[in-house]
């Protein structure tokens, strides 16, 4: 027993005297280390952008959506919106790219250890070992983002709410920039690229939620807005008045309750 309570003793006492070394020692470094304080003017002087997310959630409560539309589907979408916005923020990296070589290169440049005060009294080998620390820890707490990226976070949630299944892609600037570009290659509301087309017109069919359609539903008095049969005679879908093959869009005023039987007829009319 007593020999457990000095060795406790004996430890604690060590870890006492290690942790005030290692103040006095760090202390002396940040004062009169010369590469340490020239590291310190070299962070002041280079300023970096910050990283502006423009990270992409959505939450799906309808499981045929959320297995048919994939993160990249998502993120073609949404950047129709905010290419602009993109692209700036990906110049704004590749500038901090560029920048932060500059800085790595100056500081590659402190590599002789001195101080500016004797260091009689200081152990040398520790103490350089503490400035090697300290200046590590000082240069690595400059880390600007050097390459833009995009998160895209799609959910599958349950009627209560709760999320049971979830999918996450990061992208970088070489594929947003890919494509913004076919993107562009648009004609009026058209997009000329099938693939980002096909991916446009599964994020806007998966912009009707359950929720939504139950809404629908509700509006039209539970019945087929075409023939007039209720939901105990047939079964009812929500079809899109303007087809979004077309460029129509999942809105309360393009959505209408159809019966099975008038959605098929329907659609054989307009293709
Ligand atoms: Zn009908």
């Amino acid at each position: 027993m007593i020999g457990f309570i000095i060795t406790a003793i004996i430890i604690a006492i060590l870890i006492i005297t290690i942790l005030v070394f290692g103040a006095v020692y760090k202390s002396f470094v940040r004062k009169y280390s010369v590469r340490y304080k020239q590291l310190a003017e070299l962070n002041k002087k280079y300023t970096f952008y910050s990283f502006v997310r423009h990270d992409q959630e959505h939450v799906y409560d309808n499981k045929n959506f959320y297995d048919d539309i994939s993160e990249e589907d998502y993120l073609i979408y949404e950047l129709q919106f905010i290419q602009s916005d993109v692209i700036k923020q990906i110049n704004l990296m590749s500038f901090n790219n560029e920048k932060y070589s500059k800085y790595e290169n100056e500081v590659s440049l402190l590599n002789t250890i001195s101080y500016d005060k004797e260091t009689k009294g200081y152990i040398k080998g520790l103490l350089d070992y503490v400035e090697r620390k300290e200046f590590k820890k000082l240069f690595k707490s400059v880390n600007p983002c050097r390459d833009y990226r995009i998160r895209v976070i799609l959910y599958l949630s349950k009627i209560n709410n709760q999320i049971y299944a979830k999918k996450s892609k990061t992208f970088y600037s070489d594929e947003l920039l890919r494509i913004i570009k076919r993107l562009k290659n648009r004609n009026g509301g058209y997009f000329n690229d099938k693939g980002i087309w096909d991916s446009i017109c599964r994020v806007e069919r998966g912009k009707v939620s359950n929720k939504m359609r139950f809404a629908i539903y509700k509006r039209d008095g539970y019945r087929c807005r075409i023939c007039g049969r209720s939901q105990n005679s047939t079964l009812l879908e929500v079809d899109h008045i303007y087809p979004i093959a077309k460029g129509g869009k999942s809105t309360y005023d393009n959505l209408q309750t159809l019966c099975h039987n008038c959605n098929v007829k329907k659609g054989a009319n307009i293709y």
